[in-house]
């Protein structure tokens, strides 16, 4: 029996293991195929393959891309993507290249409330510079006292609506979609239950990411609840879509659910799995 987790994060985006640490830790905890999936980075998956070749655990290339779609930020997971394919790393570099000038205002925004110090602050967390993001400032907070945690350092500061939160316009999600499936990959809507989408906005999504060629959406997520889970079963079948499933781990100290402990897919969704590449189960 294989032990999948399709979702994860290692120190080239906003986890706080290292691509080697991250695959030792799937092993040790029974995982047997393990998708890296950095945002808008495919930095690790080189030092991450070695290390699956020795814990005897299977690699997915993978990625997670930032996109804007009708005014929201989305993700995107690309699995069994070719990291060596040209125009996925044009896609992948223009995508981060705003990360820097974003985070610049991020601190001004910290400084306009009074706290200073988030730039040498988040850096110290950003361990690859090109891919600052808002976990690291939410790092940040926690580590001066400001927030006891990093929900509360969303909720109250970076989140959408809150005072330190930058708008940024990210990749198309039809550009996400090519880029994915020019390099042979597989798109996945990551954690559907996230997004502030009422129902018709949510059907319209699904649809125009189909029509764009995405493959799967994640039905199991530590972002999920329950009813999240049994929601987007139905729309899976209902749009043709496969189900995938991944922890979305970041941190040992951080993440709702370790890896391999994620709950099995509901009965009657197509396992991404079976869609994929066949050689990544054998
Ligand atoms: P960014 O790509 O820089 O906008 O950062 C997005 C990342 O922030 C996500 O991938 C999560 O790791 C993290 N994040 C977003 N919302 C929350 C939240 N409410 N609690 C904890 N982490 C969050
Ligand atoms: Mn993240
Ligand atoms: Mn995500
Ligand atoms: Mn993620």
């Amino acid at each position: 029996m294989h032990n999948l987790d399709l979702h994860s994060h290692s120190t080239f985006s906003d986890g706080t293991l290292t691509p080697d640490g991250l695959v030792a830790r799937a092993a040790q905890r029974g995982v047997t195929v393990l998708a890296l999936t950095d945002h808008d980075e495919t930095g690790g998956l080189a030092a991450a393959r070695a290390a699956a070749v020795e814990h005897h655990i299977r690699l997915v290339d993978g990625v997670e891309i930032s996109v804007t779609w009708s005014g929201q930020t989305i993700h995107v997971v690309g699995l069994g993507i070719d990291p060596s394919d040209a125009e996925l790393q044009a896609g992948l570099a223009a995508t981060r290249g705003g990360r820097t000038a974003r985070a610049e205002k991020i601190v001004g925004a910290f400084e306009a409330l009074g706290i200073t110090g988030s730039r040498d602050g988040a850096q110290q967390y950003a361990s690859n510079p090109q891919l600052i993001g808002r976990t690291h400032f939410a790092r940040f907070l926690v580590k001066q006292g400001i927030v006891k945690d990093l929900k509360t350092a969303f909720k109250r500061f970076l989140g959408g609506g809150q005072p330190c939160f930058v708008p940024h316009q990210w990749a198309t999600l039809g550009a996400a979609v090519g880029w994915i499936n020019g390099s042979g990959g597989a798109a996945v809507l990551a954690h559907p239950g996230r997004y502030p989408f009422d129902t018709a906005q949510m059907r319209a999504l699904l649809a125009e990411f189909r029509d764009l060629g995405g493959a799967a959406i994640e039905v199991v997520s530590s972002s999920h609840r329950p009813h999240h889970c049994a929601a987007f079963a139905a729309h899976a079948r209902q749009f043709g879509l496969a189900a995938s499933a991944g922890s979305d781990f970041h941190s040992p100290q951080e993440s709702y659910h370790d890896l391999g402990s994620l709950p099995a897919l509901p009965a009657g969704v197509t396992p991404v799995w079976e869609v994929l590449n066949p050689s990544i189960l054998h």
